[in-house]
C-alpha cells in the first residue's frame, strides 16, 4: 500500500512540477496523474477496509469514510473512464 501511494504521489508531483514550469501539452500527464492517483487511492483504501475486517465497514472507524472519499475522486473532476479516453486521444494525436 505504501509502495503504491509513493508511486501515485510522485506522478502527481511530476505533473504539478511540469505545470509550474509552464510546459505545454499537459493533457496526457494531467489525466494520467488524476486517474492513476485516484485508482490507487481506491485500491489502498479498499485494502485498508479489508485489514479491519467487518469493523472496517461501519462508520465507527475513519477508514470507511476514506474509502468513500477515494471513490468520489475516481468519479468527479472527469471520471476515470473519460480520463482514459483523454489519454488515448493524446497518445493517438
Ligand atoms: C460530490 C460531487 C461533487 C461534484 N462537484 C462538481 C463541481 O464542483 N463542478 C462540476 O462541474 N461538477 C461537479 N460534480 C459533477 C461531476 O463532475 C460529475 O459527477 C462527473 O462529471 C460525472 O458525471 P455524472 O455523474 O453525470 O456521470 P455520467 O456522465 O452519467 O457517467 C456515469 C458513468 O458512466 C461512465 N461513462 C460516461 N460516459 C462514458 C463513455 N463515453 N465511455 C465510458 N464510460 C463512460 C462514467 O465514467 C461513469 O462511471 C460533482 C459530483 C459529485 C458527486
Amino acid at each position: 500500500m505504501a509502495m503504491k501511494l509513493e508511486a501515485a504521489r510522485l506522478m502527481v508531483y511530476h505533473a504539478a512540477a511540469r505545470a509550474e514550469r509552464g510546459e505545454k501539452n499537459l493533457g496526457f500527464i494531467s489525466s494520467a496523474s488524476k486517474c492513476f492517483a485516484s485508482d490507487i487511492a481506491m485500491e489502498v483504501t479498499t485494502d485498508a477496509v479489508q485489514l479491519f475486517g467487518g469493523a472496517g465497514y461501519p462508520r465507527d472507524f475513519p477508514v470507511e469514510r476514506m474509502m468513500r472519499d477515494a471513490k468520489i475522486t475516481q468519479i468527479y473532476e472527469g471520471t476515470n473512464q473519460i480520463q482514459r479516453m483523454v489519454m488515448a486521444r493524446a497518445l493517438l494525436k
